[in-house]
């Protein structure tokens, strides 16, 4: 994982209320394979900035010239500050009088193995990377040398980039290669970057299993064989990837960094102010909300519904990756099931969310990369079509109550329908932790307290669930695979509504859920406290399931 400090001197240099430049304060998982970016970047001076991944950062040089095939051309690569990993899908334009404003192009990418028997890090602390890129327009071996430091002493650490003799290597062919001016991830020219002119993103596919899995890759490298197996598979990602490029198309928008396509198509036909919400109304919701959203669905698992024609087409639910999904997604491994699920970890995967139609986020409720683990408590009210919401909201105070008296604190926000959901995080300190068996038990036994309290009020059996007059107190959003909407995520139902987050004080009887919309949630959000101490008031979970028991055991005794 990249540390803080590692990219504080990124972070120092920019400002990211001005530059949409990733910030890399959330936490991209490193790939299976080490990534490799080479970005063509026209700032005051035009340069080529080399980028491999490495202990989850991107170790950087600028390579003035640009990278050439010719091993007797050794080209000056200064070395310069760690960039995060989010910053391999950066393509657009960074604001003048913005630190290296100017247009930047996504000219080359794939992955990159060190050659040689010492570890990358040891290699670049010696001064000598021998590695092999395999990327779209870069292939084969190379090394960076570090130069002896010059006695004016300068603060410039300067590198050499150097191609190895081998089967890629082109004497003396006047960067022809540094002609082919085209990103690789959009297609698009410098030009047409600057003019913010989009295209069809080229997305960086889904390592496919026919690949050489990242072991074999680096010990064949070892053993200089590369094995033919391995070249097979990659060649054969190469070829899918090419047949996914589609013409430009000048219609398209940009946002963080993703294309959008038709982003002038309806999802919601009207967002309550007679004006339909668009697919690029869509990605800038996620851009201006998403920050804030990411604190719940870092790390977590989640489903997302996809309507592509609007939420009055089809509606898909999806957990798993599909063919073509952005690898701005994080895919991630939970026991029992071979298929990676969906995680999104980082702002700009809000965007890829948006490109792909994504109506609807539902994480898990574990704690952040931990899936075994309970990370919070959703009390879902579902109340019958007949009640007032004003009930719901007395329900959801009693269920405050209740937790509080267990020594539990709680948040509630809308659900963007009817309901309210109560939410409280839990410890995660591991000698807090406690099962999802036991998280759920606990959960069915405050609610059936509320229902022998007021029978007259709340249910808690799904098979009376739709019962006139009552509120249906949900308590199976609490186990391991069990999903709730999550703060801040829009529905796919009439008005665009969003889960909205509240404060307890704004929960007032008049209150009407529908004002929160897509349209009024950003504003309304940024200058909300609602929530924000939720990472201070995680409490652990096993006193308050000894003290609920006790209670429950004393009313069965009764
Ligand atoms: P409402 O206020 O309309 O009840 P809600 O989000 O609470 O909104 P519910 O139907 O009560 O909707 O469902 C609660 C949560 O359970 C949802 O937010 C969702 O994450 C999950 N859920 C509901 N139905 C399904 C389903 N068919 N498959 C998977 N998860 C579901
Ligand atoms: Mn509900």
């Amino acid at each position: 994982m990249a540390s803080s400090s590692s990219l504080s001197r990124y972070q120092s240099k920019r400002d990211f209320n001005k530059t949409a430049e990733p910030s890399g304060d959330t936490t991209v998982a490193p790939s299976e394979r080490r990534r490799f970016v080479i970005q063509k970047h026209a700032a005051s001076r035009l340069h080529y900035d080399f980028r491999l991944e490495l202990d989850g950062v991107f170790k950087s040089w600028a390579v003035t010239r640009g990278p050439s095939l010719d091993p007797k051309e050794k080209r000056l690569a200064v070395e310069v500050e760690d960039h995060p990993l989010a910053y391999g899908d950066f393509e657009g334009t960074i604001p003048e009088g913005q630190y290296g404003g100017g247009t930047v192009m996504i000219w080359d990418r794939g992955y990159w193995t060190p050659e040689g028997d010492e570890s990358p890090e040891e290699a670049l602390k010696k001064g000598t990377l021998k590695f092999r890129l395999d990327g779209e327009k870069l292939h084969g071996s190379w090394v960076l040398v570090r130069m002896k430091r010059d006695r004016s002493g300068g603060k410039r650490t300067n590198w050499l980039l150097i191609k190895h003799r081998d089967e890629f290597a082109r004497e003396n062919d006047g960067d022809a290669i540094l002609r082919e001016d085209r990103s690789v991830a959009s297609g698009r020219t410098m030009d047409q970057i600057a003019a913010g002119k989009g295209s069809r993103p080229k997305p960086f596919m889904l390592k496919s299993k026919k690949a050489a899995p990242p072991d074999a890759v680096w010990n064949s490298n070892r053993t200089e064989t590369a094995s033919p197996r391995a070249s097979n598979a990659t060649i054969k990602v190469r070829a899918k990837k090419n047949s996914s490029v589609k013409a430009t198309d000048p219609a398209n928008a940009i946002v963080n960094g993703i294309t959008i396509t038709n982003p002038d198509k309806a999802l919601w036909p009207d967002a309550g102010d007679g004006r339909p919400v668009t697919k690029l109304d869509l990605a800038h919701y996620y851009e201006a909300v998403g920050p804030w959203m990411l604190r719940h669905l870092k790390g977590r698992p989640c489903s997302i519904i996809r309507a592509p024609d609007g939420i009055d087409g089809e509606h898909f639910f999806q957990r798993h990756a599909m063919a073509g999904t952005s690898n701005l997604f994080t895919l991630t491994k939970v026991a029992g099931d071979e298929k990676p699920y969906l995680q999104i970890d980082r702002v700009e995967a809000l965007a890829a969310v948006a490109q792909v139609a994504c109506l609807e986020l539902h994480p898990w409720n574990c704690q952040p990369g931990n899936p075994e683990v309970p990370g919070r408590l959703v009390f879902d009210l579902d109340p019958a079509p007949d009640v007032d919401f004003a009930a719901v909201i007395d329900a959801a105070r009693e269920v405050r109550e209740r937790l509080e008296a267990l020594g539990l604190i709680s948040f509630c926000k809308t659900t963007g329908g009817k309901g309210i959901h109560v939410v409280t995080p839990l410890s995660a300190s591991k000698k807090d932790q406690v099962s999802w068996k036991d998280a759920k038990a606990f959960a069915h036994d405050l609610c059936m307290q509320m229902v022998a309290d007021s029978p007259n009020r709340y249910l808690a059996t799904m098979a009376k669930k739709a019962r006139g007059g009552l509120i249906y107190l949900d308590y199976l959003r609490n186990d391991r695979m069990a999903t709730a909407v999550a703060p801040l995520s829009p529905r796919a139902r009439a008005g665009a509504p969003v889960s909205m987050p509240l404060q307890w004080t704004q929960l007032r009887s008049t209150l009407d859920p529908k004002q929160f919309t897509i349209r009024t949630a950003p504003a309304l959000i940024a200058k909300s406290t609602a929530w924000q101490d939720y990472c201070d008031t995680e409490r652990p979970l096993a006193p308050a399931i000894k003290r609920v028991t006790k209670r429950s055991s004393k009313a069965n005794a009764a």
